[in-house]
């Protein structure tokens, strides 16, 4: 399905309407951000202890109306950053008798955001309908490639609220007219970096060049460098800038390693043994085209793992069941190219593994944003071969520290191009210099996620 209203949204059981639980006490820090108690309503029931550094510097200036550029790391929150002041435009403008809807015409969304993937684009529509939890009848609809139009076409046809968007398919709508723009007052981009990546540029100037001259423009990106800054000073007027950190400070809860392998065979078995440590929760394993994607999750399903593969080239219905079954915890591992890499949001992801090397350092950062979710810590491996070397430079430049070398025992470079050894190897230690060999998990920071290297894992094999 293409769209999702939510004209009541229901209640929840546990949620008392005008009760403060703990977490949502004066002192939270959420009431000194201006939202209305609708929205204040729904951060209650997310259950959220504080605002997080991008909420609280980007909701409140977002609520003046100003236009805005924020740069801050995926999982910071960013996504509630700019839905919060979305929901509040809303819920303004039905106060406004100038902005009155005609009953049974047709009226386009007030807030547009347009997003690069279609995963992004449903974590956004997912968003909209958690922290729309308290604002009544709200209508919300995303529009993506790689579906059918039908139901797209038909969730246009009704009154609109937030429509998130890809640009591509949104611009096949707005030239067959099933679009009308008209009525957007805000306009947000999310991952304009990302979007501009993609080739989109073209396509969002013509979709910004259809909206209404005043209205607001929410742009966030990585970076505002080059084409990003080009289309921020296009789209924006007199913005503020907001850069919550960079990618030099960056996922500070996540450990980053680096193993060294000879070859491919060697790759493989560095992976296998990694996968096999309990510690890991979820993994995302990250190749570099479809086809290893593909091929990977193969292999990886044959002995054993409970594993699926996500890449650009599946069918939207079959990438929306694997996403599913690694929400639910049914797949343990996936293996995924970077399409996946901005629009997972899985706080039981404990793993990132680098298996074949982004082709751009910047999306090594996305990549392993995808574990260590609103503050858990977590663990990003990568696995690399000779050739990759420059590339690991040009990351290690980006983030302005170095990756910690990691050998694990019987694993080192070499070990493996012989037969496997019987037994497996009882932790990794670090490489030459460094005393004696210290027995290591494949742990993430905190502790928590303690385990023996163990053989395999049973599971189903999901495809
Ligand atoms: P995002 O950066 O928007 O992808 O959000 C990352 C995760 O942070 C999501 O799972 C949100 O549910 C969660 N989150 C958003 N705001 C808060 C908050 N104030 N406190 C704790 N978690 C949050």
């Amino acid at each position: 399905m293409s769209f999702d209203f939510h004209a009541e949204p229901s209640q929840a059981d546990d949620f008392i309407p005008g009760a403060a639980p703990a977490a949502a006490q004066a002192d939270s820090g959420f009431e000194k951000l201006g939202l209305a108690p609708e929205i204040l309503k729904s951060i209650r029931h997310a259950g959220y202890p504080a605002p997080t550094d991008v909420q609280a510097r980007a909701v409140p200036v977002a609520l003046t109306g100003a236009d805005l550029l924020v740069s801050s790391q995926t999982g910071s929150g960013k996504t509630a950053a700019f839905v919060w002041p979305a929901l509040q435009r809303i819920l303004t403008a039905r106060l406004d008798p100038a902005k009155k809807r005609a009953k049974g015409q047709p009226s386009g969304p007030r807030v547009l955001v347009l997003a690069p993937t279609r995963e992004l684009a449903l974590q956004v529509s997912r968003a909209c309908t958690q922290y729309g939890y308290g604002v009544q009848g709200l209508r919300v609809a995303h529009v993506v490639g790689g579906v059918p139009y039908h139901a797209q076409l038909k969730a246009l046809r009704s009154p609109l609220d937030v429509l998130i968007a890809t640009p591509g398919r949104l611009l096949d709508l707005m030239n067959t007219g099933a679009a009308v723009l008209a009525q957007v007052e805000l306009l947000v981009l999310d991952e304009a970096d990302r979007m501009l990546d993609m080739g989109f540029i073209d396509d969002i100037t013509t979709i910004a060049q259809a909206l209404p001259t005043q209205r607001q423009t929410l742009m966030f990106s990585a970076t505002f460098a080059g084409n990003v800054g080009g289309l921020a000073r296009e789209l924006t007027r007199e913005p503020q800038r907001i850069a919550v950190d960079t990618h030099t400070d960056t996922h500070t809860q996540i450990e980053q390693r680096l193993h060294w392998a000879d070859s491919l065979h060697h790759k493989h078995a560095l992976l296998e043994q990694l996968l096999a440590d309990r510690a890991v929760e979820q993994a995302v394993v990250f190749t570099s085209t479809q086809r290893d994607a593909d091929e990977l999750a193969w292999k990886l399903g044959e002995i054993g793992h409970s594993v699926a593969a996500l890449h650009g080239g599946m069918p939207q219905g079959r990438r929306n069941r694997v996403l599913q079954g690694l929400r639910q915890r049914q797949l343990r591992v996936l293996v995924a190219t970077d399409v996946a890499a901005r629009g997972i949001d899985v706080p039981t992801i404990s793993h990132v593994i680098n298996y074949g090397l982004p082709m751009k350092a910047e999306d090594y950062v996305h990549r392993i944003g995808r574990t260590g979710r609103a503050g858990a810590s977590g663990l990003a491996v990568t696995l690399v071969t000779k050739s990759d070397a420059r590339l690991v430079a040009d990351i290690e430049k980006l983030i302005k520290r170095s990756l910690e070398r990691v050998v694990i025992e019987g694993f080192e470079q070499s070990a493996v191009a012989k037969p496997r050894p019987e037994q497996p190897p009882r932790g990794a230690r670090k490489p030459q210099g460094q005393g004696k060999a210290q027995p290591k998990t494949q742990t993430p920071k905190s502790g928590k996620r303690t385990g023996r290297p163990q053989q395999h894992h049973t599971g189903s094999r999901h495809r």
